[in-house]
This record gives structure tokens, sequence and C-alpha cells, in this order.
């Protein structure tokens, strides 16, 4: 990192017309929570947890989640952090969970998908984020959610784990919000509909891109066709933003899109106010935005959306990029 940016480290996201940015960051574990905060980073906008269950040779215990997820609690200064639920399956295969091979793993038994076929497994995930939500300021968030029928049925779920510990006279954080990935298409273009029983949507765009252009986010052959620049995209991510503010409810960007130094003032015009990323690319995106005015970005933006390709947006995002 430059001199210049280090600078930035203690200097808060505002725009040069006053606007608070929320800068947060992407984490596995306690540690990279650690680098979030000395990157300047103001929260946790997303949380994986499936790391714990990577690399072994069976299930971690509701007690080690439980306290996997307190250590992040224990050193996030009360400051926000979504956790996910697990989101395995896909390219993270895990053996002992015994899951057969798939001709389309991406389109498969991954994510919330497990956890609702599996809910023992769900439970003890969500009984431990729970009562590690009562030494913290956590939210809990569904990932890879296709249709309204699996959300409530992972919201019943949630509410089965809060009432055994209620039972228990165990605590959590009884104000918990909940929230969904927007990140497969249908659940981008029924934003007006999920937004009605969510808190909250973080857009996924690494998986967003990949199910809306049909390009498999791995494979190297067609990488050219991996393009958050695409107006169909585009329109997927505006479209959700837009229905969060008409419902009044929080909306932020988790996936790879909100560290491109190219899509920061796009994103910002189309109304974030929310960007999740890896703790590097903290500094990069905060020069971006106290160079921003967002009168500026939303006419930014409201140029992008009526172009009909990706080369042309891009060679304009370049030009003003430039210009700034
Ligand atoms: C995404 O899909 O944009 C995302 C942040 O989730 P993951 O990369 O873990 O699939
Ligand atoms: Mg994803």
């Amino acid at each position: 990192m430059t001199e210049a940016l280090k600078s930035l480290m203690d200097v808060s996201a505002v725009t040069v017309d006053g606007t608070e940015i929320s800068l947060m960051g992407n984490i596995s574990d306690a540690e990279g929570l650690n680098n979030v905060f000395d990157n300047g980073g103001e929260g946790v906008g997303l949380f994986r947890t499936e790391i714990l269950f990577m690399g072994r040779s069976s299930l971690p215990s509701e007690d080690e989640q439980f306290a996997f997820y307190k250590k992040v609690a224990d050193n996030s200064n009360n400051c926000p952090v979504v956790v996910r639920t697990i989101d395995i399956g896909g390219d993270k295969e895990i053996k002992y969970l015994g899951l057969a091979k798939e001709r389309n793993p991406f389109l498969g038994y991954r994510a919330i998908r497990i956890s609702l076929d599996q809910p023992d497994l769900f439970i003890a995930q969500l009984k431990a984020i729970l009562r590690a939500s009562a030494f913290g300021n956590f939210k809990i968030m569904f990932p890879m959610i296709s249709n309204i029928s699996e959300l409530r049925r992972a919201k019943e779920l949630l509410e089965q784990a809060k009432e055994s510990l209620r039972a228990g006279n165990i605590a959590f954080d009884e104000n918990l919000q909940t929230g969904i990935m927007i990140e497969i298409p249908s659940a981008a273009i029924m934003a007006d509909i999920f937004a009605k029983e969510v808190d909250f949507f973080s857009i996924g765009t690494n998986d967003l891109c990949q199910y809306t252009l049909a390009v498999d986010r791995m494979n190297e052959k067609i990488e050219h066709l991996y393009d958050p620049f695409n107006p169909g995209v585009l329109r997927l991510i505006k479209y959700t933003i837009e229905q969060a503010e008409k419902n009044n409810i929080h909306v932020g960007i988790c996936g790879e899109m909100a560290s491109e130094p190219l899509a920061v003032q796009l994103l910002l015009g189309m109304g974030l106010r929310e960007l999740s990323m890896n703790a590097g690319s903290i500094s990069e995106v905060k020069e971006i935005i106290l160079n921003t005015d967002i009168e500026n970005a939303k006419e930014l933006c409201g140029r992008v959306m009526e172009m009909t390709d990706s080369d042309s947006i891009v060679k304009y995002l370049k030009e003003q990029n430039r210009a700034r």
C-alpha cells in the first residue's frame, strides 16, 4: 500500500458533498477482523462461516462453533458483523457430509439448500451464532436464497433455535436482524417481495454475475464473459437497491465488485451506502469515495444505465475515472 493510501486509514469515508459511506470488510475468522480494523474498516459486511467446516473430518459441534463466532464478537468492539450461515457445496467440498459428485455443483446441493435439508446441522449453527450474538452486534444472513419459501423456512428454523435457547435461559440478542444475500437472479427480480420479509439485503455480485450470465465463475476459458458491467447484471443490482430503499430496509454489497475501482462511483450513484470487501482494498475504495460527489455519481449512473453494452460502459467509466 502506498504512503498516501496508508494516511487515509483513520479518515472517514465521506463523499465531497458530505454523504457518509460505510466501508466494511469480508472475513472468515477473528484474525480477518483485526485485518479489517487495521485497514480502516468499520465492521464486517460478510463473515463467511464455512471455513470452520472445511479441512476437517467431522462436523464442528455447536460449542465449537460458538467459541469460533464468539471470538469474532469479542474482538468486534461492538461494530456490526453480518454472519452468513454456511455456504458449502459448489466449489467448497466437505468430505464428511458425504455429498455426492454432481454434474453442476454450482447449480446443485449448496448453501441454504443443504441447511434446509439438514435441519439439525442448521439449527446447531443458528444456536451457536445466536449465543455469540449476546457478545457483539451480530446480524444473520442466509446465502443462495432463490425463492420465498426457502426464506420462510429458514426463518422458522431460526425461530426454533431461539425458542430452544429461551427454554434453556441462554442469552442471545433478541433484536438480531435477519437478511439475505441477493446473489441469484430470481431473488433480485423479486427484491420487492423479499424486502417485505427481511431486515436487509447484501448483494453478492460474485454469484449474481455467474448465475445471470450463465458463466461458471471458476472456468478460465470463459472468464471474458464473466462481466459485472453487463447491463443485465447492472439492472438487477439497481433494481435490488431501489426496492430496498422503497421498503426502507438496509442494502449493502459484499461481492468483489464492491472493490472494483471502476464500479465504485456507479454503485454510489445507484444508491449504495455500504460496501464490504477484502480488507486490503478498503483504502483504495475510500480514496475514490473521498473524491466522489453524489450528484455526479447519480448522473454517471443515469448515463451508464442507458448504455446497451459493457464495452461502452467500461470505456465511459474509465474516461470518468481519468477525469476525476
Ligand atoms: C458472492 O457471491 O458475491 C459472495 C460474496 O459470496 P461468495 O463469494 O462467498 O459466494
Ligand atoms: Mg455467493
